[in-house]
């Protein structure tokens, strides 16, 4: 099923190879987090479609290191340290799930943007993939246009364009938006772009109701598929990071049928 999916994705891409491609004008601006020429660890099994996505990437200034299975990857990304990961979900041996897991397990890498690649479509196949850790979530087939906007959108996220040194203290709670870095009760907390980019807004908008549309919006442009369920599993996650008892939240409120709120307790 999975062959005959991917075979015919493949023609597909073959016919979008060969259309005059877009030029991707945006330069890679210098910055303190993101190198100039940022690295993208492709991890993906099918030759050609590895090609194309490299073949892209770099014409789209982004440098590719690829691989074909999950074996080397994570003592590679220890010592290159990409900028992001795409992950085709359905590899020989460690599937891109897995992958995922181990490199949110690995300290130095628990923050990396990761996009998952795959023909899988279902609902729960993304959220998986999102409580994992994905940050973003491409179906095959896509076209490479979609695919460089997609990690444009997710590196985008790290927010190399914002002002210096912008930091909320809410409670126990510190959000330093120019270093993407959060510490409960002075202690470290890793998060990935995406819940970061959630956490960041809600913060920003602490006291008001916004609802899991206005949350899509906001942190989701440019992601057509996230569902408003997505918005639950990335609270969740949230919760289980920042509050003192997940199951009785005390900073991201659940508004019933309406949204989520941010508080600062008392
Ligand atoms: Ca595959």
């Amino acid at each position: 099923m999975t062959q005959v999916r991917e075979g015919k994705h493949r023609q597909n891409l073959f016919i979008e190879m060969h259309l005059p491609s877009e030029s991707y004008s945006e330069s890679a601006s210098p910055s303190r987090s993101v190198p100039v020429r940022p690295v993208i660890f492709v991890v993906e099994d099918e030759e050609d479609i590895a090609r194309l996505i490299s073949h892209n990437l770099q014409g789209a200034g982004y440098e590719v290191q690829s691989f074909v299975s999950a074996a080397s990857v994570l003592t590679e990304a220890v010592r290159e340290m990409p900028a992001l990961f795409l992950l085709d979900v359905m590899l020989p041996g460690t599937d891109g799930f897995e992958l995922c897991r181990h490199i949110r397990q690995t300290p130095v890498l628990s923050a990396t943007p990761i996009i998952f690649l795959t023909a899988k479509t279902s609902e729960s196949d993304r959220v998986k993939g999102l409580e994992l850790g994905g940050d973003d979530y491409i179906t095959k087939p896509f076209s490479p246009r979609e695919l460089v906007a997609r990690v444009r959108s997710v590196l985008r996220g790290l927010g190399t364009e914002r002002a210096a040194s912008e930091v909320l203290r809410l409670g126990e709670l510190e959000i330093d938006v120019s270093s993407m870095t959060v510490q409960v009760q002075g202690r470290n907390v890793m998060t990935t772009v995406r819940e970061f980019r959630l956490l960041e807004y809600l913060a920003a908008h602490r006291g008001r109701v916004l609802t899991r549309d206005q949350l899509l919006d906001a942190v989701w442009k440019e992601t057509p598929f996230v569902t408003p369920r997505s918005i639950d599993v990335y609270i969740r996650r949230l919760r289980e990071k920042i509050e003192p008892d997940a199951r009785h939240p005390q900073y991201l409120k659940t508004l019933r049928g309406i949204g989520y709120r941010f508080e600062v307790p008392k």
